[in-house]
């Protein structure tokens, strides 16, 4: 039997660790509210008789031996925040793991696997990147990215000795391609399909790709009262116009979404023409080249807005992460144990990144989606109700079992 209760009680105990004077649930990575937050869940893995550690990339891992050395079986998620969060965001997926441990202890249930729940180090976005853990784990952190030395936050180098990491061993991936048996993680779904759906939880097939760039436009700052509009260089109007044309590309291709969501403008004086801006832009879509596709539109636009304008540009590629789709008999299994557990059929993707996309590069990955109140979060009213929770929870429970046999019929 799964103890719902002390999962709830757990999500509350986790919420209680914050940073002071900050909205919602603020337990940003490497934080002291984060490393108080972490200590505790450490001592719950204990408690549960995990073999708990901290890899090299920062994850902190709790162990439960299998009855065989075979690769583990992982769940996880991760338990920062944004700034002004909620208590659901990525603690759910950690705590769920924790309660199939203890579930499968209470009933002295000795799996064929290895079994791990990991928190993944700093997933949300920070100065120091975003998907850190789990990037170490599955793909290897570049020495440039380790060894920038970011105002206020310093290098990611000493972050990760900080939280007991080891950064001389992140350059390569910490685990191997195949040295996994599978990971699952659940995890509110963060938008409103499954509420318009009246579904409490779905499988997910996969995740969308990411690409960001930031891009600065220079012209000319000049006064504004006497300088004629023919004569002007007007970086932000040249960059207005690619905010709608970033727009309107992803409205004509349906499943894509484009957003132009930072600006910084230069010298920002009501009485100055606009001389200098940077701004970012992200595209998201399940099939990459859409991505491609608006960003070649884009890219289009800026060319023309800025000849028009005599508006020099720098384009800087931050981030591209291609689609993942999860292996179909995983996402079956998955599947089948909601409908177990609720009767949800309800499969969906994800528009929001995850721990699981980089898992995915390594291992068979799959996730199980929470209704999400609204679909709101990443805000203090971040809200999942007990009865999907509990559903979910169970899901994951007998996707791991399942997993755990099916691998040993395989002789995985
Ligand atoms: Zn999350």
């Amino acid at each position: 039997m799964i103890d719902h209760a002390r999962i709830h009680r757990d999500i509350a105990t986790l919420a209680n660790f914050v940073e002071p004077g900050c909205v919602g649930t603020t337990r940003r990575a490497f934080t002291p509210a984060f490393l108080a937050g972490r200590a505790w869940l450490r001592a719950q893995f204990e408690a549960a008789g995990l073999e708990t550690s901290v890899d090299a990339g920062g994850n902190l891992i709790g162990r439960r031996h299998g009855k065989t050395q075979q690769a583990p079986i992982i769940m996880g998620s991760h338990t920062d925040t944004v700034m002004g969060g909620g208590r659901y965001d990525g603690a759910l997926g950690v705590l769920a793991g924790l309660a199939v441990a203890r579930t499968l202890n209470a009933e002295g249930i000795t799996l064929d696997h290895p079994l791990e729940v990991i928190d993944f180090l700093a997933e949300e976005s920070t100065p120091l990147g975003s998907l850190i853990g789990s990037t170490a784990m599955c793909a290897g952190i570049d020495e440039r990215t380790l060894n920038i030395d970011i105002p206020g936050w310093g290098r990611l180098v000493d972050a990760l000795v900080m939280v007991g990491g080891a950064p001389d061993l992140v350059r390569h991936p910490i685990r191997s391609s195949g040295s996994v048996t599978a990971y699952v993680e659940v995890h509110i779904e963060q938008g409103p399909f499954l509420e318009h759906a009246h579904q409490p939880i779905a499988a997910v097939t996969g995740i969308v790709g990411i690409r960001r760039a930031d891009i600065i436009c220079r012209g000319r700052p000049d006064h504004a009262g006497t300088t004629q509009m023919h004569l002007r260089h007007d970086a932000l109007a040249a960059v207005a116009t690619v905010i709608s044309s970033a727009e309107s590309a992803a409205q004509r291709i349906p499943g894509t979404v484009a957003t132009v969501g930072a600006l910084t403008i230069g010298p920002n004086q009501s009485n100055v023409v606009p001389g200098y801006v940077r701004f970012s832009v992200e595209m998201r879509s399940l099939v990459w080249s859409e991505v491609e596709s608006l960003w070649q539109t884009i890219a289009l636009a800026l060319d023309e807005a800025s000849a028009s304008r005599g508006v020099s540009y720098e384009i800087e590629m931050i981030h591209d992460s291609t689609p993942v789709t999860f292996p179909a008999w995983l996402v079956d299994v998955v599947g089948d144990a909601c409908v177990t557990s609720c009767g949800s059929t309800m499969r969906i993707s994800s528009g929001a990144g995850h721990d699981g996309s980089l898992l995915a590069r390594i291992c068979p990955a799959a996730m199980i989606f929470v209704r999400t109140k609204d679909g709101r979060s990443h805000c203090p009213e971040e809200f999942a109700a007990a009865d999907d929770i509990e559903a979910a929870v169970t899901a994951l429970y007998q996707a791991v079992r399942v997993i755990d046999a099916r691998a040993r019929d395989s002789g995985a």
